[in-house]
């Protein structure tokens, strides 16, 4: 495991940390002490301040000053309060819950109606359609289809271990120490054939996460270790928050049919996964967000901050219903999220500048203009 870039020393004397490896409860103390101007990534040498847009110290938003309280050292993940920082246990979406009741309100009428339309069909003598056989046999899909996803885990996926993909098991095992979980979930590496994604799901009672083979890259070892580690943050805090349970998988059976409604509950989980990951390395935001948005050779060029900013000034209905109906958050808004600690990620409205903020961007004056061409020499 790559060792945690801002771990501050332990203090001595003090009470002994049940993780040491984690460094958390340290951490939490150093930081209370010392809020004053904190850099925006502190231990992120590779993202220093991005050349364009707003001093994001300008926004008075950091990763610390907000969900920080003082926690006694020792108090086990549970008790810790939640937040948005990367201290203490991260935060669930405000719109999670709400949302999802209302989305199991409206699976179960759909079942209920389903089942009710096919046995009136079914006394007619005729033959109710395959959308209506699969409502009504939906707690059967959602069971067969986890069990299959797992299944292709179990007999096609490379298990992490302490002696395979080491340091991917070491992340797993972190966060689950980190999100106060009873039991480490299983880890796979799947081929991603070049794309970058990773998820997590179970059957019965495992649970298991599944990462896409080129975010190891060469050797075993990520690219970039911090990313990984917010990533494998993101996709254990599904597993933490209740996302991939069966009876929350049965209750939202509708919501990828349900627009805007069913991809914002969608969306605001993937608001609760990004807190988690945050939590667990937030020094490994920029460059998740910059891999999924450039891929793992580009994600180095990218302007963190010059794309966050980008988020307020994108406008329009396109790019409203764009966000509304996508299951992820746009990437503009998911990393304005990562970047403003002192609110949660918006689902509906695109973030706004604070009042007072300079205007994103200090290009060269001519930026975006077709400069004039030199006469062609006529031969
Ligand atoms: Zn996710």
């Amino acid at each position: 495991m790559q060792p945690h870039d801002s771990q501050p020393p332990q203090p001595a004397g003090g009470p002994a940390d049940p993780y040491p490896a984690l460094g958390g409860w340290a951490q939490a103390q150093d930081v209370t002490a010392t809020p004053s101007e904190p850099p925006w990534y502190p231990s992120s040498p590779q993202y220093p301040a991005a050349p364009y847009g707003i001093p994001t110290s300008q926004y008075g938003a950091t990763p610390y000053g907000y969900g920080v309280a003082p926690v006694p050292p020792g108090t086990p993940p549970q008790r810790q309060p939640r937040g948005l920082s990367p201290y203490g246990m991260p935060a669930r979406h405000p719109w999670e819950i709400p949302l999802l009741v209302v989305v199991c309100v409206i699976t179960t009428l759909a079942m209920l109606i389903a089942v009710a339309a096919c046995i009136d069909l079914v006394l007619d003598r005729k033959l109710p359609s395959i959308y209506l056989i699969i409502l009504v046999f939906a707690p059967i899909v959602v069971w067969f289809l986890r069990g299959m996803t797992y299944a292709t885990m179990r007999v096609n996926g490379v298990k992490m271990s302490p002696t395979q993909f080491p340091e991917g098991y070491q992340l797993v095992v972190e966060a689950a120490a980190r999100f106060g979980m009873a039991k480490v979930p299983d880890a796979y590496v799947v081929l991603g054939n070049g794309q970058i994604n990773a998820f997590a799901s179970g059957h019965g009672f495992r649970r298991f996460v599944a990462v896409y083979s080129d975010l190891f890259e060469i050797g075993g070892a990520a690219r970039e270790p911090d990313a990984l580690a917010f990533i494998i943050g993101h996709e254990v805090g599904h597993i933490a928050a209740g996302h991939t349970s069966y009876w929350r998988q049965l209750g939202m059976f509708v919501a990828p049919s349900l627009p805007i409604v069913g991809s914002s509950l969608i969306r605001s989980q993937e608001y609760t996964a990004d807190n988690h990951g945050y939590c667990n390395r937030h020094v490994g935001a920029p460059g998740a967000m910059s891999t999924l948005a450039a891929g793992k050779y580009l994600n180095k060029l990218v302007g963190f901050d010059e794309m966050a900013d980008r988020a307020a000034i994108e406008k329009g209905f396109f790019v409203w219903i764009g966000n509304a109906m996508s299951s992820h958050p746009v990437l503009t808004w998911r990393m304005w999220a990562l970047r403003d600690r002192s609110r949660h990620g918006k689902l509906f409205l695109r973030p706004s500048r604070p009042a007072g903020a300079p205007p994103a961007g200090s290009y060269p004056s001519n930026y975006g203009e077709v400069p004039a061409l030199p006469p062609k020499p006529v031969p």
